[in-house]
């Protein structure tokens, strides 16, 4: 009988592209997940098959890294990864289908990972710590399918609580689960429908070089910072007329961003729910205007939804140039809220958008 896995995608309530700048983000695991079924081999092939992609992979564990990108890629990574981190995996068939929607910003890329990841692992009777497998699976996303995202999407995928978010210190990996009950508020995912998928990782690429400009522009001055979270925005207001204004407004956005994160921990705590949404839809703003993430699209979606009573706060949620928009309202409001906003966005587009009603889960787990 194969053995049965999922891991779940996530969303990020606030911290946008605060994760690779060492900064503090603080997701939700949703429910839903990458399953995937898997059986042990008493040789070293890796046989896997996507019910999505509708196609069957096979290679060996020790064949040469490939060359050109494909899907596989996420699984061989974690593979490579881990074997390199001295785990001695043997071979697998794996079966792989997922409920999250692929490249809309839910991390369907971090789900598959980790849930290979453990199902490796425990095929071969490997037990590893949580924040480690989320690391590896990192190091196989940027070193092996060569896309450098940050960390939060495994480490959600690995540690999610179920009812909880995860207030996530990324220097550390510190990680305060802070409760975020479904019986006080809900999470309404709405899904865009379009993706600017050239936009997405070439603008990715260059936000990063940005952020890592404006900090080269600060060590001239302060040696001893390593990254944008030790300077605040007043600071570095003090040593910015002579930038360019992109680079001023990147690390405008990075650094009061982190202070939105932490008051939205702290609202969250209270069960202050209608500062939470203030702060989220803050965010959107920042993110579109400061980090230029945004797209036509999910600026609609935000707009539509803040026409819509019940609102407590919209954003862009991923990386951007597409995807998906966070809704929070209240745990009454949601299904009411949803269906309205699907209608308005196909009535403006002429597209069918996925919305859906999230919940709070729990991290990577064999199930069956
Ligand atoms: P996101 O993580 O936001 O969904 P990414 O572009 O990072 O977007 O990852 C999406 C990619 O992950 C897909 O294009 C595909 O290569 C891979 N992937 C995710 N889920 C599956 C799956 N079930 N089967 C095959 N590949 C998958
Ligand atoms: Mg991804």
């Amino acid at each position: 009988m194969p053995r049965v896995f999922r891991a779940p995608g996530r969303i990020n309530l606030i911290g946008g592209h605060l994760d690779y700048n060492e900064g503090w983000v603080l997701p939700i695991a949703i429910d839903r997940s990458c399953f995937l079924a898997a059986k042990a081999r008493n040789d070293r092939l890796l046989r896997i098959h996507s019910v999505q992609m509708q196609e069957t992979f096979e290679c060996h564990l020790d064949d040469p890294r490939p060359q050109q990108h494909h899907w596989s890629n996420y699984v061989r990574g974690v593979a490579w990864a881990l074997r390199e981190a001295g785990q001695s995996i043997a071979g697998a068939d794996l079966l792989i289908s997922n409920d999250v929607p692929m490249g809309a910003g839910l991390s369907s890329s971090a789900a598959l990972e980790v849930s290979a990841g453990f199902a490796l692992l425990r095929l071969s009777d490997l037990k590893m710590d949580r924040v480690q497998l989320a690391r590896i699976c990192q190091r196989a996303e940027n070193e092996y399918v060569g896309m450098r995202c940050g960390i939060m999407d495994q480490l959600v995928a690995c540690c999610g609580r179920r009812a909880h978010a995860l207030l996530i210190d990324c220097r550390t990996l510190e990680i305060e689960p802070v409760p975020f009950d479904d019986s006080s508020v809900a999470v309404v995912v709405a899904n865009t429908m379009v993706k600017h998928a050239l936009a997405a990782s070439s603008e990715y690429n260059r936000r990063r070089t940005e952020c890592d400009d404006a900090v080269a522009r600060i060590r001239a001055v302060r040696p001893n910072v390593k990254t944008l979270r030790d300077v605040s925005w007043p600071e570095i207001q003090q040593m910015a007329s002579t930038w360019p204004n992109d680079i001023r407004r990147r690390a405008r956005h990075v650094t009061t961003e982190m202070l939105r994160v932490h008051a939205a921990a702290a609202a969250l705590r209270k069960g202050d729910f209608a500062e939470l949404g203030r702060l989220i839809s803050e965010a959107h703003v920042s993110l579109d205007t400061d980090y230029e993430v945004s797209s036509v699209e999910l600026n609609l979606m935000v707009a539509l939804a803040q026409q819509i009573p019940g609102l407590l706060g919209a954003r862009m949620t991923g990386a951007g140039f597409g995807g998906c928009t966070i809704n929070l309202t209240g745990p009454n409001d949601a299904a009411e809220f949803a269906a309205k906003l699907a209608e308005s966005y196909e009535e403006k587009t002429s597209i069918k958008p996925d919305v859906y009603v999230c919940r709070a889960s729990d991290g990577v787990e064999e199930i069956v």
